[in-house]
């Protein structure tokens, strides 16, 4: 069975290169043969990608996250041009907004999250979506902006009458840890309920650990527990479902299975 990471701050979880590769070869070993590391921002973007660039199984996003929206550095348009040009950059993100944690206003939020989507578009990339209380907002700017190439609603936190409205955009959606936590019956009702093929799982790591691992720090090999749990709840064939979310995840990243 082949699992695919959609979501992991590789960076985030060790700042030693030696350490980053290690942990992206473990969760090989446990059958993660694809990871698509999310920039956390623009300062070490090139850093991270030049130290995983050994690792076959590792994928990347590029792009200025809601929480650098008062910082995200001179020329930043110019810099993620230059990283997706870059062997294995797959994605723009994530960019989002975030009003849980109101970084810098609304307003600088929304227009940073608008021009992504719009360089998203004109460089045929799909995007990783950051949405944190702020559902309405991201999916009003979704519904005009969605670039050509899709994108992902990552770490899904929203109930399943969102997720209907998200799937009317065709966009996917990303199921972490927090599924298998016992009383999130939002999250459960939409993974029952919403079509199979445009499912995708990640682990967020370092964050949002599956509560087989909880009170360790998260990493991309925890993943199958996540799927595990979502075959569990649809009563469906863990290697069906594996099977399904694996192709997905080529499919949205147009990655050669
Ligand atoms: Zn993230």
């Amino acid at each position: 069975m082949k699992f695919f990471d959609t979501h992991a701050h590789i960076g985030l979880i060790h700042e030693d290169p030696i350490e980053q590769l290690i942990i992206v070869k473990e969760a090989k070993q446990e059958g993660v043969t694809g990871i698509l590391s999310i920039c956390n921002n623009l300062h070490d973007f090139f850093q991270i990608h030049e130290n995983l660039s050994t690792a076959d199984n590792v994928y990347h996003s590029v792009g200025v996250s809601p929480s650098e929206v008062t910082n995200p550095g001179r020329d930043w348009e110019q810099k993620i041009e230059e990283g997706v040009a870059l062997p294995r950059v797959v994605a723009i993100g994530e960019i989002g907004l975030d009003y849980y944690r109101k970084f810098g206003d609304k307003d600088s939020q929304i227009e940073l999250f608008i021009r992504q989507l719009e360089i998203a578009s004109r460089l045929g990339y799909p995007v990783v979506i950051h949405n944190r209380e702020a559902g309405t907002d991201v999916l009003e700017i979704l519904q005009e902006k969605l670039p050509p190439k899709g994108g992902i609603l990552h770490c899904y936190s929203e109930d399943w009458k969102y997720a209907q409205q998200a799937l009317e955009l065709d966009l996917y959606i990303s199921f972490a840890g927090n599924v298998t936590y016992r009383n999130a019956r939002n999250l459960h009702e939409t993974a029952v309920n919403m079509p199979l093929e445009r499912m995708l799982v990640e682990t967020e790591s370092p964050f949002m650990v599956p509560s087989a691992h909880r009170g360790k720090r998260n990493k991309p090999s925890y993943l199958r527990d996540t799927v595990e749990f979502i075959a569990e709840l649809r009563e469906e064939p863990l290697e069906q479902i594996a099977e399904a979310i694996y192709a997905n995840s080529l499919r949205v990243f147009g990655i050669d299975g």
